[in-house]
């Protein structure tokens, strides 16, 4: 396919703000494509080279995007510079500049060849790498026609604005297949297992929904995490998880997934975050242990990673540990901040996938591997068929500072990327106040008056994502609750995200417009007194006397709290 046809989809998607268009119009784009190259076309559409787990990033500031674009248009740096902060989108400024200095030989380049460029700016690194950079980038959009290099000229910054999310790829996918959205939910299913939209996408084009039946995991490509119900009482829980359970504690720290794969002597390890990051690099400490605790051939395992203190074994609260997820320092942080990595889940064994056979099997082969080991261990487990003793063991882990329980039905299967009644957590509830934290996105910021001022923000929008429509959808605007350093911080985080315009996925009424808009990255963990039912708010509800508790960097915007979950905590609450 011609990239510059590439380009007038784009566009399309870009101009509608019905998602039912955007499924059509996805759904006609993954017909025409070719199944050759049907997999760049769906990274490009999320403004990547690669699917998301791979660290593959262009790596290039919004000044060497100007440059580039300063070359390949032949206009100077002034004048791009003026034209961007009229604009605020890279992608605008690129198309006029284009448009001013059309020549022949633009837009004949196809979707592989550009994709190949990209690419090769990717994996562009060491000295001199910024220069080169530049001078592809800028090749690469001398050569291509006006519309195409509004795209082009926003994927190294990471700023499509097409408006949607990986569910309303899957359902084009769907829709590609006979017009109807039917078939999201098995592509869905097999995505939660393989998120790789590129490899999905691919095997439907060339099988139909033959080609993802047989979707199984695979070592080095992460699965979505399982997640939990949430129930208010021991009884109800036990109740509902068929009168006998399996308890275990809830360890407040990072969801990490442990890849391993033994061929001889080599030894490939991999860890990812729940929101996909692999986060390897990150923990040398849990990737040496591996490597000598884990002793079979190929696996995956799922746990949480949590420090703890050599000397008395105690583990360290969230906080601390959070601390361990950097970029620098990694050996110092690893050597005063161990971390344990406490296994709750074994998804494959040997090659074979385990996430259809009950808990209690999986269970045994997390108890079998990991037997006598220091650093990669087992979570404890505790059978319970009585309402008092599940209270008791709550208590206990309360008491040792945990966050609660967590309650697993025996022959519960492992239920990638869905939260389900499988797993119930009980935590620990804020004397008849919300008992829940919402992990909440930032939307926007206000600039705002008085003391707040000094920072540039008086107040942010947060919001929570709704699946159903794939859209955020506002929560509360706060204003209090922060420290200096937070609001410095937030001011830090989200200089990188801000955006010219609302992003079409947002569902905000006028009254709670922000002044900037940022794009949905930015993931927080509020406390709030209540959650009241407000008018205001798109989500319905707002929160009382919002606070944030800290930033959450290992989740997806489309991981935080759901606007189906806000919905079941009102109802929680009001039991409460
Ligand atoms: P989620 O969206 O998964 O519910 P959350 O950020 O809202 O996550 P919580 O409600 O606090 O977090 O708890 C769920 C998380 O608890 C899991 O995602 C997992 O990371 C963590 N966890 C800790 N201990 C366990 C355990 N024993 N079994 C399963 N998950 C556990």
């Amino acid at each position: 396919m011609q990239f510059s046809k590439l380009a007038n989809y784009f566009f399309k998607l870009e101009s509608t703000s019905s998602r039912n268009a955007m499924v059509e119009i996805l759904g006609e784009l993954f017909q025409e494509t070719e199944a050759s190259e049907i997999d760049k076309v769906v990274y490009l559409t999320q403004g990547r080279v690669a699917p998301l787990y791979e660290p593959v990033e262009l790596g290039m500031a919004e000044k060497m995007v100007i440059k580039a674009i300063s070359q390949g248009s032949g206009s100077s740096e002034q004048r791009t510079v003026e034209l961007f902060k009229k604009t605020g989108d890279l992608g605008e400024v690129a198309q006029k500049l284009g448009e001013e200095s059309r020549s022949k030989n633009q837009g004949k380049q196809t979707v592989t060849e550009v994709f190949e460029k990209l690419l090769e700016i990717a994996k562009t690194e060491g000295v001199g790498s910024v220069e080169k950079k530049i001078g592809i980038l800028a090749g690469l959009l001398r050569e291509s026609d006006p519309l195409s290099t509004r795209y082009v000229a926003r994927i190294p910054v990471d700023k499509m604005r097409l408006g949607f999310s990986d569910m309303t790829v899957l359902e084009g996918l769907s829709w590609m297949l006979d017009g109807t959205k039917k078939h999201k939910d098995r592509i869905e299913a097999a995505y939660n297992i393989r998120p790789d939209l590129g490899y999905i996408v691919k095997q439907v084009k060339e099988a139909g929904l033959a080609g993802i039946e047989h979707a199984r995991p695979a070592v080095k490509t992460p699965i979505f995490s399982m997640r939990a119900e949430r129930l208010a009482n021991a009884k109800d829980i036990l109740e509902k998880g068929g009168g006998k359970m399996a308890v275990e504690p809830k360890i407040d720290g990072l969801r990490t997934q442990l890849h391993l794969k033994r061929n001889g002597k080599n030894c490939e390890i991999r860890l990812y975050s729940r929101g996909l990051e692999n986060v390897t690099g990150m923990y040398p400490d849990l990737v040496a242990a591996a490597e000598e605790e884990v002793t079979c051939d190929d696996v995956i395992l799922d746990g949480e990673a949590i420090g703890f203190d050599p000397k008395t074994g105690k583990y360290l609260p969230f906080q601390e540990t959070v601390q361990r997820k950097r970029k620098y320092d990694i050996d110092l942080f690893s050597k005063n901040f161990p971390l344990k990595l406490v296994v709750f889940d074994c998804l494959i064994y040997n090659g074979q996938s385990y996430l259809n056979e009950p808990y209690t099997k999986r269970r045994e082969l997390v108890e079998k591997l990991l037997k006598g080991n220091k650093i990669i261990v087992p979570a404890e487990r505790h059978l319970v068929d009585k309402p008092e003793e599940l209270k008791r063991i709550f208590d206990e882990e309360i008491k040792k500072g945990l966050e609660g329980i967590m309650a697993k039905k025996l022959d519960g299967v492992y239920q990638a990327g869905a939260r389900g009644w499988n797993w119930i957590k009980l935590k620990a509830s804020y004397e008849g106040k919300m008992n829940d934290t919402v992990d909440a996105v930032v939307m926007g910021y206000d600039f705002g008056q008085g003391k707040r001022n000094k920072f540039g923000v008086g107040a942010f929008l947060i919001g929570v994502y709704d699946k159903q429509s794939d859209q955020f959808k506002t929560l509360s605007k706060v204003g209090t609750g922060l420290t200096d350093q937070e609001w410095r911080e937030l001011v830090k985080k989200g200089k990188e995200l801000v955006v010219s315009q609302k992003p079409k996925n947002y569902d905000v009424n006028k009254i709670m417009n922000a002044d900037v808009w940022l794009k949905p990255k930015l993931v927080g963990v509020f406390r709030a007194d209540q959650l009241t039912k407000s008018p205001m708010h798109t989500a319905g509800y707002a929160l009382r006397f919002p606070r944030l508790d800290n930033w959450r960097t290992d989740k997806l915007p489309q991981d935080a709290t759901s606007l189906k979950e806000i919905n079941e905590m009102a109802l929680l609450q009001k039991k409460a």
